[in-house]
């Protein structure tokens, strides 16, 4: 077994006002709400995943949402974008898609092979879609974007950092990315056989603001692990360089361990099993409050704090 990690798994973040959140994501990017659960840690709020049809790793995007709580500081030490892919054709459909939706856009660039559209969700959190030239999964068929032009999960994300070597020879030596491509400042690591989902930018964020949590800040990027072995391998390795790692802890739909990379990036390792599907069918997914078997004696007191919440279907917007 290797120490490598096959991917991205997911990204979390803190979004505002809930109603909100899920209206952009599902209703403007046409994700699908996959689970509606609530933060173990805080479970008077929602945790909120959006992916694909199944919720595969790699297209998986969730929100803590913090309601009125104040606004973090996007800038170094964090994930800063998200970088969503669409096929290469669907740039000019997405591009219309988002002034239809009233969402600015800064002018299409280039990066690398493809070209990108940069935006904000209504918290202000940085956003991309990226028409990738490679990007080849199976799209699935949203209420409210059609199939074809449907958003396929990441295409990479952005690391921000102070010194983007420190970061790079941990995930190069330790967690089995590999190097890509660099240009600007920019610096392209892969895991496993590349491509849209397995894409991760290291940035040199030395002149910008340290990065402070809040809402419209990335909290963590979680990257995959095949299975439980594969976790502790990983756990194994992390731990041996010395840094301060959790133990394994049950998220419900994956295993977890978390740790801070050398730049101040929350990093998660993930399994891929069970998957959303453990207890909700997949046609379902999304569709009732999930809570883990800890919480279920608390479900009345927390449906009645938690606000109800409008799945946007396409028809009704
Ligand atoms: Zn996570």
């Amino acid at each position: 077994m290797s120490t490598a990690t096959t991917g991205i798994h997911h990204v979390t973040a803190i979004s505002g006002d809930p109603q909100r959140n899920v209206d952009f994501y599902v209703g403007v990017l046409g994700l699908r709400l996959v689970k509606k659960t609530v933060n173990f840690d805080d479970p008077e709020t929602y945790h909120l995943y959006y992916g694909d049809g199944a919720g595969s790793p790699g297209t998986i995007m969730t929100f803590f949402p913090w309601g009125n709580a104040p606004l973090g500081l996007q800038g170094t030490g964090q994930l800063t974008v998200t970088t969503f892919s669409v096929p290469a054709d669907s740039l000019g459909y997405w591009t219309q898609r988002l002034i239809d939706s009233g969402i600015r856009f800064e002018k299409p660039e280039q990066r690398f092979d493809d070209t990108v559209l940069s935006f904000a969700d209504p918290d202000g959190m940085r956003l991309e879609i990226i028409a990738a030239s490679d990007e080849d999964r199976e799209p699935w068929p949203s209420a409210t974007v059609p199939a074809e032009h449907a958003v396929r999960g990441f295409h990479h994300v952005t690391l921000s950092e102070r010194d983007p070597e420190r970061t790079a020879k941990l995930m190069t030596e330790h967690l089995g990315f590999r190097s890509v491509i660099d240009g600007d400042g920019r610096y392209r690591f892969e895991a496993e056989d590349g491509g849209p989902g397995n894409l991760v930018d290291v940035v040199d964020g030395s002149s910008e603001s340290r990065g402070r949590m809040g809402v419209a800040t990335v909290h963590h990027v979680a990257f995959r692990a095949t299975d439980d072995d594969h976790l502790q391998e990983i756990r194994s390795e992390v731990a041996g360089l010395g840094y301060n790692i959790t133990p394994v802890l049950d998220r419900n739909y994956f295993h977890s361990i978390y740790f801070r990379e050398p730049g101040g990036v929350l990093f998660e390792i993930a399994t891929d099993p069970p998957g959303f599907a453990a207890d909700e069918d997949p046609s379902e997914l999304g569709t009732h409050l999930k809570l883990p078997p800890w919480l279920e004696k608390r479900r009345g007191q927390l449906e009645e704090v938690l606000p109800p919440l409008r799945v946007p279907t396409g028809g009704d917007v």
